[in-house]
Protein backbone atom coordinates (compact mmCIF):
# COMPACT_ATOMS: atom_id res chain seq x y z
CA UNK A 1 0.00 0.00 0.00
CA UNK A 2 1.20 3.48 -0.58
CA UNK A 3 1.09 6.27 1.76
CA UNK A 4 -0.12 9.74 0.62
CA UNK A 5 0.37 13.41 1.97
CA UNK A 6 -2.40 15.12 4.68
CA UNK A 7 -1.87 18.89 2.77
CA UNK A 8 -1.58 17.38 -0.67
CA UNK A 9 1.67 17.02 -2.93
CA UNK A 10 4.24 20.20 -3.81
CA UNK A 11 5.59 18.92 -6.36
CA UNK A 12 9.48 18.42 -4.79
CA UNK A 13 8.03 15.45 -2.91
CA UNK A 14 6.99 12.03 -4.21
CA UNK A 15 3.21 11.89 -4.70
CA UNK A 16 3.05 8.28 -3.37
CA UNK A 17 5.23 7.02 -0.87
CA UNK A 18 5.99 2.85 0.64
CA UNK A 19 5.89 2.95 4.43
CA UNK A 20 9.52 2.09 4.70
CA UNK A 21 9.93 6.26 3.02
CA UNK A 22 6.99 7.12 5.24
CA UNK A 23 8.54 6.34 8.44
CA UNK A 24 11.97 6.78 7.83
CA UNK A 25 11.24 10.92 6.58
CA UNK A 26 8.17 10.98 8.17
CA UNK A 27 7.38 14.98 7.13
CA UNK A 28 5.23 15.87 3.87
CA UNK A 29 4.57 18.99 1.75
CA UNK A 30 3.32 21.93 3.15
CA UNK A 31 4.08 20.29 6.66
CA UNK A 32 1.75 18.14 6.47
CA UNK A 33 2.23 14.30 7.34
CA UNK A 34 1.59 10.53 5.55
CA UNK A 35 -2.02 8.84 5.59
CA UNK A 36 -2.49 5.37 4.08
CA UNK A 37 -3.84 6.04 0.12
CA UNK A 38 -6.72 3.38 1.47
CA UNK A 39 -7.74 1.28 4.38
CA UNK A 40 -8.20 -2.32 4.69
CA UNK A 41 -11.60 -3.87 5.64
CA UNK A 42 -11.95 -4.80 9.29
CA UNK A 43 -15.39 -5.74 9.21
CA UNK A 44 -17.59 -9.19 10.60
CA UNK A 45 -15.51 -11.29 8.06
CA UNK A 46 -12.10 -10.35 9.10
CA UNK A 47 -13.21 -10.27 12.99
CA UNK A 48 -15.12 -13.98 12.76
CA UNK A 49 -11.60 -14.82 11.12
CA UNK A 50 -9.69 -13.47 13.94
CA UNK A 51 -12.39 -14.73 16.68
CA UNK A 52 -9.08 -17.17 17.73
CA UNK A 53 -6.13 -15.19 16.65
CA UNK A 54 -3.43 -14.19 20.15
CA UNK A 55 -2.39 -10.55 20.61
CA UNK A 56 0.79 -11.25 17.90
CA UNK A 57 -1.21 -13.43 15.46
CA UNK A 58 -3.82 -10.51 14.65
CA UNK A 59 -0.99 -8.25 14.74
CA UNK A 60 0.95 -9.79 11.99
CA UNK A 61 -2.25 -9.85 9.85
CA UNK A 62 -3.61 -6.60 10.67
CA UNK A 63 -0.06 -5.22 9.03
CA UNK A 64 -0.33 -7.90 6.50
CA UNK A 65 -3.63 -5.83 5.13
CA UNK A 66 -1.91 -2.52 4.65
CA UNK A 67 0.93 -4.43 2.74
CA UNK A 68 3.38 -2.56 4.33
CA UNK A 69 6.87 -3.21 2.19
CA UNK A 70 8.62 -4.61 5.53
CA UNK A 71 9.81 -8.21 5.44
CA UNK A 72 8.10 -11.09 7.34
CA UNK A 73 11.12 -11.52 9.15
CA UNK A 74 11.68 -7.99 10.27
CA UNK A 75 7.41 -8.06 11.00
CA UNK A 76 7.56 -11.02 13.48
CA UNK A 77 10.84 -9.96 15.28
CA UNK A 78 9.28 -6.88 15.64
CA UNK A 79 5.86 -8.35 17.46
CA UNK A 80 8.38 -10.96 19.11
CA UNK A 81 8.79 -7.24 21.39
CA UNK A 82 5.56 -7.93 23.04
CA UNK A 83 7.25 -11.24 24.52
CA UNK A 84 8.79 -8.94 27.10
CA UNK A 85 5.51 -7.92 28.27
CA UNK A 86 4.53 -8.51 31.45
CA UNK A 87 2.38 -11.75 30.28
CA UNK A 88 3.48 -12.58 26.45
CA UNK A 89 0.68 -14.52 25.58
CA UNK A 90 -1.49 -11.84 26.83
CA UNK A 91 0.11 -7.94 26.45
CA UNK A 92 -3.37 -6.27 26.80
CA UNK A 93 -5.05 -7.60 29.56
CA UNK A 94 -8.87 -6.52 30.27
CA UNK A 95 -10.27 -5.91 33.59
CA UNK A 96 -13.98 -5.74 34.22
CA UNK A 97 -14.35 -2.81 36.22
CA UNK A 98 -18.50 -2.63 35.97
CA UNK A 99 -21.04 -4.82 34.25
CA UNK A 100 -20.82 -2.84 30.85
CA UNK A 101 -17.25 -1.38 31.30
CA UNK A 102 -14.22 -2.86 30.48
CA UNK A 103 -10.42 -1.63 30.65
CA UNK A 104 -7.96 -2.33 28.51
CA UNK A 105 -4.54 -1.74 30.13
CA UNK A 106 -2.11 -0.88 27.82
CA UNK A 107 0.25 0.26 30.18
CA UNK A 108 2.37 -3.85 31.15
CA UNK A 109 5.30 -3.06 28.86
CA UNK A 110 8.93 -2.11 29.77
CA UNK A 111 7.79 1.65 30.63
CA UNK A 112 4.70 1.12 32.12
CA UNK A 113 2.68 3.39 29.69
CA UNK A 114 0.83 2.90 26.08
CA UNK A 115 3.51 3.98 24.46
CA UNK A 116 5.36 1.01 24.67
CA UNK A 117 1.86 -0.78 22.55
CA UNK A 118 3.30 1.21 19.61
CA UNK A 119 6.93 2.33 20.00
CA UNK A 120 8.35 -1.47 21.13
CA UNK A 121 7.99 -2.76 17.83
CA UNK A 122 8.08 0.67 15.69
CA UNK A 123 11.62 0.91 17.28
CA UNK A 124 12.83 -2.55 15.50
CA UNK A 125 11.08 -2.18 12.15
CA UNK A 126 12.88 1.89 11.86
CA UNK A 127 16.13 0.14 13.35
CA UNK A 128 16.31 -2.52 10.48
CA UNK A 129 14.89 -0.11 7.88
CA UNK A 130 17.84 2.41 8.48
CA UNK A 131 19.88 -0.22 8.18
CA UNK A 132 18.57 -1.33 5.18
CA UNK A 133 19.29 2.18 3.34
CA UNK A 134 22.60 2.24 4.92
CA UNK A 135 21.93 5.56 6.89
CA UNK A 136 22.10 6.92 10.15
CA UNK A 137 18.96 8.92 11.60
CA UNK A 138 18.99 11.27 14.50
CA UNK A 139 15.78 11.01 16.65
CA UNK A 140 14.66 14.35 18.48
CA UNK A 141 12.35 14.06 20.96
CA UNK A 142 10.79 16.75 23.69
CA UNK A 143 8.68 15.05 26.09
CA UNK A 144 6.30 15.55 29.17
CA UNK A 145 7.09 12.42 30.22
CA UNK A 146 5.95 8.97 28.78
CA UNK A 147 7.36 9.69 25.13
CA UNK A 148 10.60 10.10 26.36
CA UNK A 149 11.10 6.62 28.59
CA UNK A 150 9.17 4.70 26.10
CA UNK A 151 11.29 6.66 22.82
CA UNK A 152 14.74 5.32 24.70
CA UNK A 153 14.01 2.25 25.55
CA UNK A 154 13.07 0.84 21.89
CA UNK A 155 15.89 1.99 20.33
CA UNK A 156 18.90 1.25 22.97
CA UNK A 157 21.62 0.05 21.40
CA UNK A 158 19.93 -0.31 18.20
CA UNK A 159 22.27 0.47 15.25
CA UNK A 160 22.12 3.79 12.33
CA UNK A 161 19.36 5.37 15.30
CA UNK A 162 20.71 7.83 17.98
CA UNK A 163 18.45 9.38 19.82
CA UNK A 164 18.46 12.65 22.05
CA UNK A 165 15.39 13.31 24.11
CA UNK A 166 14.92 16.69 25.93
CA UNK A 167 12.26 16.95 28.92
CA UNK A 168 11.37 20.21 30.82
CA UNK A 169 13.56 19.75 34.49
CA UNK A 170 11.26 19.69 37.05
CA UNK A 171 8.03 18.64 34.64
CA UNK A 172 7.78 15.23 34.95
CA UNK A 173 7.25 12.41 38.09
CA UNK A 174 10.16 11.42 39.77
CA UNK A 175 9.57 8.17 38.26
CA UNK A 176 9.58 9.60 34.65
CA UNK A 177 12.70 11.31 35.03
CA UNK A 178 14.65 8.27 36.43
CA UNK A 179 13.64 6.00 33.46
CA UNK A 180 15.41 8.77 31.38
CA UNK A 181 18.58 9.72 32.81
CA UNK A 182 19.38 6.36 34.24
CA UNK A 183 19.04 5.23 30.37
CA UNK A 184 22.69 4.04 29.29
CA UNK A 185 23.13 3.26 25.68
CA UNK A 186 26.02 4.92 23.55
CA UNK A 187 23.82 5.87 20.82
CA UNK A 188 21.52 7.63 23.55
CA UNK A 189 21.83 11.40 25.29
CA UNK A 190 18.97 12.80 27.59
CA UNK A 191 19.32 17.08 28.64
CA UNK A 192 16.92 18.34 30.79
CA UNK A 193 15.99 21.84 30.26
CA UNK A 194 15.48 24.43 31.92
CA UNK A 195 11.91 25.64 31.75
CA UNK A 196 8.72 23.95 31.16
CA UNK A 197 7.16 21.70 28.41
CA UNK A 198 6.55 24.31 26.09
CA UNK A 199 9.98 26.13 26.22
CA UNK A 200 11.62 22.64 25.55
CA UNK A 201 9.37 21.59 22.66
CA UNK A 202 9.86 25.43 21.21
CA UNK A 203 13.72 24.98 21.83
CA UNK A 204 13.72 21.58 19.90
CA UNK A 205 11.70 23.33 16.87
CA UNK A 206 14.03 26.09 16.70
CA UNK A 207 17.08 23.79 16.76
CA UNK A 208 15.37 21.43 13.86
CA UNK A 209 14.61 24.41 12.10
CA UNK A 210 18.11 26.22 12.38
CA UNK A 211 20.46 26.32 8.95
CA UNK A 212 22.97 25.50 11.10
CA UNK A 213 22.30 22.66 12.26
CA UNK A 214 20.95 21.12 9.38
CA UNK A 215 24.43 21.94 8.40
CA UNK A 216 25.72 20.14 11.11
CA UNK A 217 23.77 17.07 10.38
CA UNK A 218 24.37 17.14 7.07
CA UNK A 219 28.55 17.04 7.57
CA UNK A 220 27.91 13.99 9.53
CA UNK A 221 25.83 12.33 7.08
CA UNK A 222 22.60 12.32 9.89
CA UNK A 223 19.28 12.98 8.48
CA UNK A 224 15.85 13.34 11.18
CA UNK A 225 13.55 11.52 11.26
CA UNK A 226 10.56 11.30 14.24
CA UNK A 227 9.05 9.00 16.60
CA UNK A 228 6.18 10.91 18.26
CA UNK A 229 2.94 9.69 16.53
CA UNK A 230 3.22 12.04 13.24
CA UNK A 231 4.51 8.98 12.45
CA UNK A 232 2.69 6.94 10.84
CA UNK A 233 4.64 3.85 11.84
CA UNK A 234 3.15 4.56 15.48
CA UNK A 235 -0.48 4.48 14.26
CA UNK A 236 -0.61 1.21 12.42
CA UNK A 237 0.32 -0.29 15.89
CA UNK A 238 -2.35 1.60 17.54
CA UNK A 239 -4.88 0.53 15.33
CA UNK A 240 -4.46 -3.57 16.51
CA UNK A 241 -5.19 -2.98 20.14
CA UNK A 242 -9.17 -1.64 19.13
CA UNK A 243 -10.11 -5.05 17.60
CA UNK A 244 -8.31 -6.90 19.83
CA UNK A 245 -10.13 -5.50 22.85
CA UNK A 246 -13.22 -6.13 20.51
CA UNK A 247 -12.55 -9.83 20.11
CA UNK A 248 -11.97 -10.62 23.50
CA UNK A 249 -15.19 -9.07 24.44
CA UNK A 250 -16.68 -11.40 22.26
CA UNK A 251 -14.44 -14.41 23.25
CA UNK A 252 -15.47 -13.56 26.69
CA UNK A 253 -19.51 -13.66 25.78
CA UNK A 254 -19.79 -9.95 27.00
CA UNK A 255 -21.20 -9.21 23.55
CA UNK A 256 -21.87 -10.94 20.62
CA UNK A 257 -20.10 -10.80 17.22
CA UNK A 258 -21.22 -7.33 15.45
CA UNK A 259 -22.45 -5.65 18.58
CA UNK A 260 -21.76 -2.03 19.17
CA UNK A 261 -19.44 -1.01 21.81
CA UNK A 262 -18.12 2.37 23.06
CA UNK A 263 -14.66 3.30 23.20
CA UNK A 264 -13.35 5.29 25.45
CA UNK A 265 -10.20 6.97 25.17
CA UNK A 266 -7.62 9.74 27.00
CA UNK A 267 -6.33 11.98 24.03
CA UNK A 268 -3.85 14.43 23.87
CA UNK A 269 -1.88 13.81 20.61
CA UNK A 270 -4.77 11.91 19.35
CA UNK A 271 -2.84 9.05 18.09
CA UNK A 272 -4.30 6.26 20.34
CA UNK A 273 -8.31 7.53 19.29
CA UNK A 274 -6.89 7.67 15.86
CA UNK A 275 -6.46 4.03 16.17
CA UNK A 276 -9.46 3.14 16.97
CA UNK A 277 -11.03 5.77 14.23
CA UNK A 278 -9.39 3.50 11.69
CA UNK A 279 -10.87 0.52 13.39
CA UNK A 280 -14.38 1.92 13.37
CA UNK A 281 -13.95 2.50 9.56
CA UNK A 282 -12.64 -0.35 8.74
CA UNK A 283 -15.72 -2.13 10.12
CA UNK A 284 -14.88 -2.57 13.86
CA UNK A 285 -18.45 -2.16 15.25
CA UNK A 286 -18.35 0.92 17.26
CA UNK A 287 -21.11 3.34 18.08
CA UNK A 288 -18.75 6.45 18.94
CA UNK A 289 -15.31 7.10 19.91
CA UNK A 290 -15.96 9.23 23.14
CA UNK A 291 -12.45 11.72 23.56
CA UNK A 292 -11.71 12.33 26.87
CA UNK A 293 -9.55 15.16 27.98
CA UNK A 294 -8.39 17.05 31.01
CA UNK A 295 -8.55 20.68 31.06
CA UNK A 296 -6.81 21.77 28.63
CA UNK A 297 -10.15 20.92 26.57
CA UNK A 298 -9.33 21.74 23.32
CA UNK A 299 -10.54 18.40 21.64
CA UNK A 300 -13.56 19.03 23.22
CA UNK A 301 -14.33 22.03 21.99
CA UNK A 302 -13.58 21.14 18.46
CA UNK A 303 -16.04 17.87 18.69
CA UNK A 304 -18.50 19.85 20.69
CA UNK A 305 -18.66 23.15 18.33
CA UNK A 306 -16.12 22.68 15.40
CA UNK A 307 -14.04 25.26 16.47
CA UNK A 308 -10.59 24.98 17.60
CA UNK A 309 -8.84 27.75 18.94
CA UNK A 310 -5.49 27.66 20.31
CA UNK A 311 -5.18 31.47 20.29
CA UNK A 312 -7.05 32.40 22.76
CA UNK A 313 -5.64 29.37 25.10
CA UNK A 314 -2.54 29.11 27.29
CA UNK A 315 -1.35 25.49 28.21
CA UNK A 316 -2.67 24.33 32.04
CA UNK A 317 -0.78 22.15 34.02
CA UNK A 318 -2.55 19.23 35.12
CA UNK A 319 -2.55 15.53 37.06
CA UNK A 320 -2.45 14.08 33.77
CA UNK A 321 0.67 15.48 32.34
CA UNK A 322 0.63 13.93 28.96
CA UNK A 323 -2.75 14.91 28.01
CA UNK A 324 -1.16 18.71 28.48
CA UNK A 325 -1.41 19.62 24.89
CA UNK A 326 -2.85 22.16 22.62
CA UNK A 327 -1.65 21.59 19.08
CA UNK A 328 -3.27 17.59 18.48
CA UNK A 329 -1.05 16.65 15.44
CA UNK A 330 -3.62 13.83 14.82
CA UNK A 331 -6.41 15.44 14.32
CA UNK A 332 -5.52 16.22 10.95
CA UNK A 333 -6.00 12.75 9.97
CA UNK A 334 -9.08 13.09 10.94
CA UNK A 335 -10.02 16.10 8.73
CA UNK A 336 -7.99 14.82 5.54
CA UNK A 337 -9.60 11.26 5.82
CA UNK A 338 -13.43 13.37 5.79
CA UNK A 339 -12.37 16.83 3.87
CA UNK A 340 -9.58 15.48 1.50
CA UNK A 341 -6.49 17.27 1.06
CA UNK A 342 -7.50 20.65 0.02
CA UNK A 343 -9.57 21.55 2.80
CA UNK A 344 -6.92 20.29 5.35
CA UNK A 345 -4.18 22.60 4.06
CA UNK A 346 -6.63 25.45 4.42
CA UNK A 347 -7.85 24.72 7.89
CA UNK A 348 -4.10 23.96 8.59
CA UNK A 349 -2.86 27.39 6.95
CA UNK A 350 -5.64 29.06 8.99
CA UNK A 351 -4.43 27.10 12.62
CA UNK A 352 -0.53 28.81 11.48
CA UNK A 353 -1.65 31.74 10.70
CA UNK A 354 -4.45 32.99 12.93
CA UNK A 355 -4.03 29.81 15.49
CA UNK A 356 -7.41 28.87 14.94
CA UNK A 357 -10.06 27.26 12.44
CA UNK A 358 -13.78 26.67 12.51
CA UNK A 359 -15.51 23.82 10.77
CA UNK A 360 -18.80 24.42 8.64
CA UNK A 361 -21.83 23.05 10.20
CA UNK A 362 -21.77 20.12 7.59
CA UNK A 363 -18.37 19.14 8.41
CA UNK A 364 -19.07 19.27 12.24
CA UNK A 365 -21.81 16.87 11.65
CA UNK A 366 -19.73 14.59 9.67
CA UNK A 367 -16.83 14.45 12.85
CA UNK A 368 -20.09 13.81 15.48
CA UNK A 369 -21.02 10.64 13.37
CA UNK A 370 -17.51 9.50 14.74
CA UNK A 371 -17.03 11.34 17.90
CA UNK A 372 -18.22 12.47 21.06
CA UNK A 373 -16.06 14.32 23.97
CA UNK A 374 -15.62 15.57 27.77
CA UNK A 375 -13.34 16.70 29.83
CA UNK A 376 -12.48 16.42 33.39
CA UNK A 377 -10.79 19.01 35.58
CA UNK A 378 -8.35 17.17 38.23
CA UNK A 379 -10.82 17.33 40.94
CA UNK A 380 -13.10 15.17 39.13
CA UNK A 381 -10.22 12.89 38.32
CA UNK A 382 -8.82 12.42 42.08
CA UNK A 383 -12.84 11.61 43.06
CA UNK A 384 -12.57 8.93 40.29
CA UNK A 385 -9.64 7.42 41.39
CA UNK A 386 -10.93 7.29 44.86
CA UNK A 387 -14.10 6.07 44.18
CA UNK A 388 -12.89 3.44 42.21
CA UNK A 389 -10.63 2.36 44.48
CA UNK A 390 -13.28 2.00 47.46
CA UNK A 391 -15.92 0.64 44.91
CA UNK A 392 -13.91 -1.95 43.09
CA UNK A 393 -10.53 -2.01 44.87
CA UNK A 394 -8.97 -0.90 41.29
CA UNK A 395 -6.57 1.86 40.45
CA UNK A 396 -6.63 4.45 38.11
CA UNK A 397 -3.86 6.80 36.84
CA UNK A 398 -4.85 10.17 36.46
CA UNK A 399 -5.45 9.68 32.59
CA UNK A 400 -7.45 6.81 32.65
CA UNK A 401 -9.19 8.39 35.28
CA UNK A 402 -10.65 11.26 32.58
CA UNK A 403 -12.67 8.30 31.26
CA UNK A 404 -15.19 7.79 34.00
CA UNK A 405 -17.08 10.73 33.40
CA UNK A 406 -17.12 10.38 29.33
CA UNK A 407 -18.33 6.65 30.17
CA UNK A 408 -21.30 7.52 32.10
CA UNK A 409 -22.27 10.38 29.70
CA UNK A 410 -22.94 7.59 27.10
CA UNK A 411 -26.02 7.81 25.22
CA UNK A 412 -27.12 4.55 24.58
CA UNK A 413 -26.78 3.00 28.75
CA UNK A 414 -27.41 -1.04 26.80
CA UNK A 415 -23.95 -0.60 24.98
CA UNK A 416 -20.74 -2.00 26.46
CA UNK A 417 -17.63 0.75 27.03
CA UNK A 418 -14.27 0.04 26.76
CA UNK A 419 -12.04 2.27 28.71
CA UNK A 420 -7.93 2.55 27.74
CA UNK A 421 -5.67 2.73 30.36
CA UNK A 422 -2.49 4.79 29.24
CA UNK A 423 -0.41 4.27 32.14
CA UNK A 424 0.05 2.42 35.35
CA UNK A 425 -0.23 4.05 38.77
CA UNK A 426 3.14 3.56 39.75
CA UNK A 427 4.15 6.48 37.03
CA UNK A 428 1.68 9.01 38.74
CA UNK A 429 2.23 7.77 42.26
CA UNK A 430 2.64 11.06 44.06
CA UNK A 431 -1.17 12.57 42.26
CA UNK A 432 -2.87 8.37 43.28
CA UNK A 433 -1.88 8.35 46.66
CA UNK A 434 -3.15 11.93 47.30
CA UNK A 435 -6.36 10.59 45.62
CA UNK A 436 -6.59 7.36 47.76
CA UNK A 437 -6.17 9.97 51.23
CA UNK A 438 -2.40 10.62 51.68
CA UNK A 439 -1.54 13.94 50.75
CA UNK A 440 1.83 14.15 53.21
CA UNK A 441 3.56 12.49 51.06
CA UNK A 442 6.58 14.55 49.19
CA UNK A 443 8.01 11.83 46.69
CA UNK A 444 7.57 9.13 44.49
CA UNK A 445 9.30 6.66 46.30
CA UNK A 446 7.53 7.72 49.72
CA UNK A 447 3.87 7.23 47.82
CA UNK A 448 4.92 4.12 46.05
CA UNK A 449 5.71 2.69 49.35
CA UNK A 450 2.43 3.93 50.99
CA UNK A 451 0.22 2.65 48.43
CA UNK A 452 2.01 -0.21 47.58
CA UNK A 453 1.55 -1.14 51.90
CA UNK A 454 -1.72 -0.31 51.99
CA UNK A 455 -3.73 -1.58 48.90
CA UNK A 456 -1.42 -5.07 48.70
CA UNK A 457 -0.28 -3.90 45.30
CA UNK A 458 3.05 -4.42 44.29
CA UNK A 459 5.38 -2.06 42.05
CA UNK A 460 7.12 -3.42 39.24
CA UNK A 461 10.81 -4.34 39.30
CA UNK A 462 11.54 -2.10 36.60
CA UNK A 463 10.14 1.08 38.53
CA UNK A 464 11.21 -0.42 42.25
CA UNK A 465 14.61 -0.61 40.22
CA UNK A 466 15.03 2.74 39.26
CA UNK A 467 15.79 4.53 42.68
CA UNK A 468 19.41 2.51 42.84
CA UNK A 469 20.61 2.73 39.40
CA UNK A 470 22.74 5.19 38.92
CA UNK A 471 22.39 8.36 36.75
CA UNK A 472 24.21 8.88 33.49
CA UNK A 473 22.15 11.79 32.39
CA UNK A 474 22.83 14.22 34.72
CA UNK A 475 22.81 17.43 32.58
CA UNK A 476 20.23 20.51 33.11
CA UNK A 477 21.23 23.31 30.83
CA UNK A 478 19.26 26.31 30.31
CA UNK A 479 18.18 26.29 26.53
CA UNK A 480 21.24 28.42 24.87
CA UNK A 481 23.26 25.56 25.47
CA UNK A 482 21.19 22.66 23.99
CA UNK A 483 23.21 23.10 20.35
CA UNK A 484 26.43 23.21 21.86
CA UNK A 485 25.45 19.68 24.03
CA UNK A 486 23.78 17.79 20.70
CA UNK A 487 27.10 18.61 18.75
CA UNK A 488 29.32 16.68 21.67
CA UNK A 489 27.01 14.01 21.67
CA UNK A 490 26.82 13.55 17.66
C1 LIG B 1 0.58 9.78 25.40
C2 LIG B 1 -0.41 9.56 26.47
C3 LIG B 1 -1.77 9.92 26.30
C4 LIG B 1 -2.29 10.62 25.06
O1 LIG B 1 -2.29 9.78 23.95
P1 LIG B 1 -2.46 10.43 22.48
O2 LIG B 1 -2.28 9.30 21.56
O3 LIG B 1 -1.36 11.45 22.37
O4 LIG B 1 -3.80 11.04 22.41
C5 LIG B 1 -2.65 9.65 27.35
N1 LIG B 1 -2.22 9.10 28.49
C6 LIG B 1 -0.93 8.75 28.69
C7 LIG B 1 -0.55 8.17 30.00
C8 LIG B 1 0.01 8.96 27.69
O5 LIG B 1 1.29 8.61 27.91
Amino acid sequence: MQFIETRGNDGQKPKKVNFSEAILNPSASFGGIYVPESLPSFDIEFLKKHIDSNYKELAYDILKEFEIDIDDETIQKALDRYDSFDDSKNPVPLSKIEDDCFVMELYHGPTRAFKDMALQPFGYILSREAQKVNQNYLIMAATSGDTGPATLETFKNQANIKVACLYPSGGTSDVQRLQMVTEEADNEKVIGVVGNFDDTQNMLKELLSSEDFKEELKKRDIKLSAANSVNFGRIIFQIIYHIHGYLELVRQNEITMGEKVYLVVPSGNFGNVLGGYYAKKGGLPVEKLMVASNINNILTDLIENGIYDMASRELIKTASPAMDILKSSNVERVLFDKFGATRTKELMDDLNSKGKYTLTKDELASIQEDFVATYSDDSECIDEISNYYKKEGYIFDPHTATCMKSYRQREKKELKSIVYSTAEWTKFSTTVAKALGNSEVKNDTEALKWIAETTNQTVPPMIAELFNKPIVHPLVVEKEFIKNEMLKFL
